[in-house]
């Protein structure tokens, strides 16, 4: 990378200064902002890593806290990845970068890619190809034990339970609470401009489940609602810097290829004074230098980009996704499931 020698002197014509003389005119040569890093071969290895401890962490725990059922443990492990695979082909279907599925132990996984403009429709088919392959699946494995097509006892057992499961975990996704694909589901099909339903629905959700976690004394799920609080204060004060750089007249509905080296130096400026948490020990230009963290400023300004979401969806396409949603809950009723099987034991 060329290294300008980033001294600049305020603009010496009168009218072309502001009042601090904070930044030369723009036709003044700024350093280039940093490239960016190619993260694409950390994917994989994070992904993998992740699953990694997800089975081995899964694995002392279940053999601590009962006795180890690897028949159960690895139906589990299977639905989770068939559900994350679901969400993964669909982002790979829409040119998502960066794509990789994380597993979080004893919780489950989250597939996860990045892509500019992102839109209402593609997200949410996104979101909800996670659960509904697996709850199709699922409906049409208990169709196949039931007509008894599998001779013996114990396969027709386990292909039943694996059925139900695949119903149950995926129809739990589908809940209505945030982080889950329910509740971003229905945060991405109500979104507004303030975001105020996202909050609201965001609070309600961290609430509940706090509640929740209080009533049936496992305080370790505590940790959820305070990380959805912990994200929404971030998202807020990402909304406030992003309005606060839109003042300055810098649109920010761009990749971080097309913004200009003015720009960049410009939106650094602005989030070392509104003291981004990450960015304490840089220092504002000028002198335009790059910081020996100069790394934190190009992922805190990614973060600022392309925030907004398209709305792509008519009513009707709202309407329709609201019926399918809806509609799964409907599936363990018409099947006639009984739902507390967690009892299951295998022989
Ligand atoms: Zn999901």
């Amino acid at each position: 990378m060329e290294n300008i020698p980033p001294h600049f002197s305020p603009d010496p014509r009168p009218e072309n200064r502001d009042a601090n003389d904070t930044f030369p005119e723009p036709s003044a040569g700024y350093p280039p902002k940093p490239e960016l890093e190619n993260k694409k071969g950390n994917v994989w290895i994070r992904s993998i890593t992740s699953l990694a401890l997800y089975l081995l962490i899964g694995y002392y725990f279940f053999s601590y806290f009962f006795s180890v059922n690897w028949a159960l443990l690895l139906i589990l492990t299977a639905i989770v990845i068939f559900h994350e695979l679901g969400h993964f082909l669909a982002m790979k279907t829409f040119h998502y970068k960066e794509l990789g599925i994380f597993f979080i132990p004893l919780l489950g996984a989250y597939a996860s890619g990045t892509k500019r403009e992102v839109s209402q429709k593609q997200s949410a088919i996104i979101l909800l190809a996670g659960p509904m392959p697996g709850i199709i699946i699922g409906i049409i494995l208990l169709l196949v034990s039931n007509n008894h097509f599998v001779e013996d006892f114990y396969h027709i057992d386990l292909l039943k339970w694996t059925a139900r499961l695949l119903i149950f975990l995926n129809i739990l996704n589908l809940l209505p609470i945030y982080p889950l694909d329910g509740g971003q589901l229905l945060n991405r099909l109500f979104l507004d401009e303030s975001r105020l339903v996202e909050k609201i629905f965001v609070v309600v959700s961290a609430l509940a489940l706090g509640y929740f976690a209080v009533r049936i004394s496992f305080y370790p799920l505590l940790v959820f609602p305070a990380m959805m609080l912990f994200r929404l204060r971030n998202e807020t004060r990402f909304d406030a810097l992003t309005r606060k750089v839109e003042e300055q007249g810098i649109n920010l509905e761009k990749t971080y290829e097309e913004i200009t080296d003015e720009e960049y130096w410009r939106i650094r400026n602005i989030l070392i004074e509104n003291n981004y948490s990450t960015l304490r020990n840089v220092n504002p230009a000028p002198p335009y230098e790059y910081s020996a963290y100069e790394n934190r400023v190009v992922s805190a300004i990614e973060n600022l980009l392309q925030r907004t979401v398209i709305q792509d969806l008519s009513w009707f396409g709202k309407l329709i996704i609201i019926l399918v949603w809806a509609g799964s809950f409907a599936v363990p009723f018409l099947f006639n499931m009984d739902i507390p099987f967690l009892s299951y034991h295998a022989r």
